[in-house]
């Protein structure tokens, strides 16, 4: 079976490190608002070439804080609405809706699945406070006009950079390029750690301080309660595996890169419609997804050739059963998306011989 992201044979290239560093932080006796976690703020703010950053325990917390915060600080009030894009993960609408702020999702373009830029500005009414912009895929979702909109009408930018850290626009990294940024190091990201952590990235100094704060029970001073806080820390060991593994996103997302480049060069079939080529810098190839009219019949079809694929995502998120006051908006290419994408095996450690082998069954799909 050719996995969809083989995990383990990616962290068996660090296995040495890891349990070195493992072994470290048990011996060490001090567990959480350490030393390692500091050391991957400082790595991390490095390797995003600016700005501050806070690790917490997970992406979704990332997402939530920033509202929290921006509510914390005056800027938004519950009933407040944030643009975002409707075929996005879950996780990004949950953010907004836990803090009591309504989302309005905005359909995507079809060819590269991220927000449509030109959808943006009808949907601006004077409740507007945000724009939240997912770097779906690892794909940069990103120009000048929306930064041009964003400033018009006063609106903070929020990233969901869950998917696509290293990525760039006009050389610069995604997760910099609005206000605030969350990222996750669930382990199938490109950055991952063994088990739940995350990380905010925010320009104003005074947002930093006040996620930090509430990230940590609302305390910056212990004992001493500024907010109503949460308890969203990342652990010293997922900081110190992530320590380990930081300095090789970059090489990885290379690797990743020539097998989404191949991919696009020789998947020659035509009832599939492979992702658009961007610029390298524009793509991190998180997930590599194509789509067809006979997506399910695809799926069955690469699994009896022992392909492993998956589906991202199978349900919109105007359709589950949480959001049922959303059940009934009419959003047909998010829909349509849902019913058509299929994520192709995309791991930097995949052999040539798998990628040729993925290639070749493809090519003799039929419908
Ligand atoms: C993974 C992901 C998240 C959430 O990250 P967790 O660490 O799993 O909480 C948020 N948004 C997007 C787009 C994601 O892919």
């Amino acid at each position: 079976m050719i996995k969809f992201l083989d995990l383990q044979k990616i962290n068996a290239q660090y296995a040495d490190e890891l349990k070195q560093v493992a072994a470290e932080v048990i011996d060490s006796g001090w567990y959480l608002l350490g030393e390692r976690v500091k050391q991957f703020e400082s790595g991390l703010e490095a390797l995003q070439e600016g700005g501050n950053a806070i690790a917490v325990a997970n992406g979704l917390d990332a997402l939530r804080l920033i509202f929290k915060a921006y509510i914390e600080l005056g800027l938004m009030q519950e009933g407040d609405e944030v643009i975002v894009p409707a075929n996005t993960y879950i996780a990004s609408v949950l953010a907004i809706t836990d803090n009591k702020l309504a989302p309005i999702l905005v359909e995507p373009d079809l060819n590269t699945f991220n927000l449509d830029f030109n959808l943006i500005e009808s949907r601006i009414t004077s409740k507007t406070k945000a724009i939240m912009v997912v770097h779906l895929y690892g794909r940069v979702c990103w120009n000048a006009e929306l930064e041009a909109l964003a400033k018009r009408h006063n609106l903070k930018i929020i990233e969901d950079n869950a998917q696509a850290i290293g990525a760039r626009w006009n050389g610069i990294r995604t997760g910099n390029l609005g206000d605030a940024a969350g990222f996750s190091f669930y382990p199938g990201k490109n950055l991952g750690a063994l088990g739940d952590s995350g990380a905010v990235t925010a320009k104003d100094d005074e947002l930093a301080k006040t996620i930090r704060t509430l990230a940590n029970y609302g305390s910056a001073q212990k004992y001493v309660n500024q907010y109503q806080g949460l308890n969203s820390r990342m652990d010293e060991i997922q900081a110190a595996f992530l320590n380990v593994k930081l300095p090789y996103v970059d090489k990885e997302i290379a690797c990743r890169r020539e097998i989404a480049d191949y991919y696009i060069e020789n998947i020659k079939n035509p009832n599939i419609i492979l992702p658009e080529k961007v610029t390298d810098e524009e793509h991190v190839w998180h997930l590599f997804v194509i789509r067809t009219s006979k997506r399910d019949e695809l799926q069955t079809y690469l699994t009896e050739n022992g392909i492993h694929t998956l589906i991202h995502y199978p349900i919109p998120l105007h359709k589950q059963s949480c959001y049922l006051d959303l059940n009934n908006l009419v959003l047909p290419l998010t829909e349509q998306i849902h019913q058509e994408v299929l994520s192709l095996p995309m791991s930097p450690v995949m052999s040539k011989g798998e990628i040729i082998r993925v290639v070749e069954i493809l090519k003799k799909f039929k419908i």
